[in-house]
């Protein structure tokens, strides 16, 4: 044992993962989580272990994905072995059609090429054999065979089961109110029921509400909730073969022909809910994209915040200014593809230790770009 012990506000996929990866470096854990573990973002999204149209973004976004996805093969079979649950991670493949000439077309494959992803590029026939219910009129398509998904309940499960096994202190229904800071630095937590814990090293990993524990220290980051609904179609299995996306909309075939659509972008704040227009939107996705789909029963639909941030990356790293803060938040609509490399990285950083990948790009103190489309304000194409 270290003799190091670290509190993690947020049982998110972010503040779980990182607990685990403390507890194996002999630091004692406490995760406080506001409601039940593994019920907000992390719960809620698409399992796509890929950015939407990720040669929109610096090329240190594009390390950071590759870092954290070249982990999950060994990770998926370690929460096996550790928690009895298979996570559904599976190589299904990634397939964007194209109907007319759309700009990501060569953007795509530069940024394939350049990073040496396996690339195909299909003609229109080619695309129909490979997904047959795609409309008609698709004039050529490319497919990223290699990109996986999960199943974001199993993996929040199986995350849970493997905290309780290395025993961390799992307190859930424990919400945090405030930080509490001395002359050095982080000195505890204030609980919203009055209840209070002493501590001196501290990761913020509390999704979209981060900043309402940032913000009363002058170390707000602009995090801000972005609304996601989806939408489960009850098929049979291999009806949607690979992951699909086009416009709006994207597909993810789950093995038992389930069809997930996904997914809004909607800056409501935290208005929770369903709503009419949102789920006729991914439904006329649907039916431009694959009207061969019309006849699947509408199972169930939910939504999640994603904890947005103004330049679409995450903020990694120790707050300065307050010894002994760090953050691990607003991984907007990639927190589970980046669920790795965050939790070892910061892991790394709370002992002290350099991390696996450079992440000054992603450092909470660096000069954000407001203006990116990539971040909150200008987005399109949910995830
Ligand atoms: C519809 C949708 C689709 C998505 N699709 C994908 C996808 O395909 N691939 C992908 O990689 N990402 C996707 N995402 C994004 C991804 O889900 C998030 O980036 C990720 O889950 C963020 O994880 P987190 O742990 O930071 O946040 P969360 O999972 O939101 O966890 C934060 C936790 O902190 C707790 N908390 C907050 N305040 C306090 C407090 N004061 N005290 C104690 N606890 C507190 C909350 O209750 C919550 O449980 C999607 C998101 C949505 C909503």
């Amino acid at each position: 044992m270290s003799g190091r012990e670290v509190t993690v506000i947020g049982g998110g996929i972010v503040g779980c993962l990182t607990a685990c990866l403390l507890r194996l470096r002999g630091v004692r854990v406490t995760l406080l989580e506001a409601g039940e573990l593994g019920r907000e973002a992390s719960w809620a999204g698409a399992g796509i272990l890929c950015p939407i149209h990720p040669w929109r973004y610096p090329d240190a976004f594009t390390r950071l994905v590759e870092a954290s996805l070249a982990r999950y093969p060994e990770l998926q079979a370690r929460l096996a072995a550790e928690s009895g649950i298979d996570v559904g991670w599976r190589r299904s493949g990634l397939l964007i059609p194209f109907f007319g000439d759309e700009p990501h077309w060569r953007p795509a494959i530069d940024w394939s090429e350049r990073f040496g992803w396996r690339l195909e590029r299909l003609d229109g026939a080619q695309a129909q054999a490979a997904e047959p219910v795609l409309a008609d009129g698709v004039r050529r398509a490319l497919r990223w065979p290699e990109v996986a998904q999960l199943r974001n309940p199993r993996l929040l499960k199986a995350t849970r089961r493997w905290m309780a096994k290395l025993g961390v202190d799992v307190r859930d229904h424990t919400p945090v109110a405030r930080i509490r800071v001395d002359g050095g630095g982080v000195c505890g937590v204030e609980l919203e029921d009055g209840g209070s814990l002493a501590c001196r090293r501290l990761l913020v990993a509390a999704g979209s509400w981060s900043d309402r524990l940032l913000a009363p220290l002058g170390a707000a980051l602009s995090i801000r909730p972005v609304k996601g609904q989806i939408v489960l179609l009850a098929t049979r299995p291999g009806r949607v073969r690979h992951i699909v996306k086009h416009d709006e909309v994207y597909l993810v075939p789950r093995d038992d022909g389930r069809v997930l659509v996904g997914a809004t972008m909607e800056e409501v704040g935290f208005r929770g809910g369903n709503t009419v227009a949102a789920i006729h939107s991914l439904l006329d996705g649907v039916m431009r994209m694959m009207p061969g789909l019309a006849d699947c029963v509408i199972e169930r639909q939910w939504m999640g915040f994603r904890p947005g941030s103004p330049d679409g990356m995450p903020f990694l790293g120790a707050i300065k200014g307050v010894p002994g803060l760090f953050v691990a938040s607003g991984h907007y609509r990639n927190g589970v593809a980046l669920a790795p490399i965050t939790a070892e990285a910061m892991a790394a950083l709370l002992c002290d230790e350099s991390p696996p990948v450079d992440l000054a790009p992603f450092a909470p103190q660096r000069a954000v770009d407001f203006s990116s489309p990539l971040g909150y304000r200008l987005s399109t194409g949910g995830k």
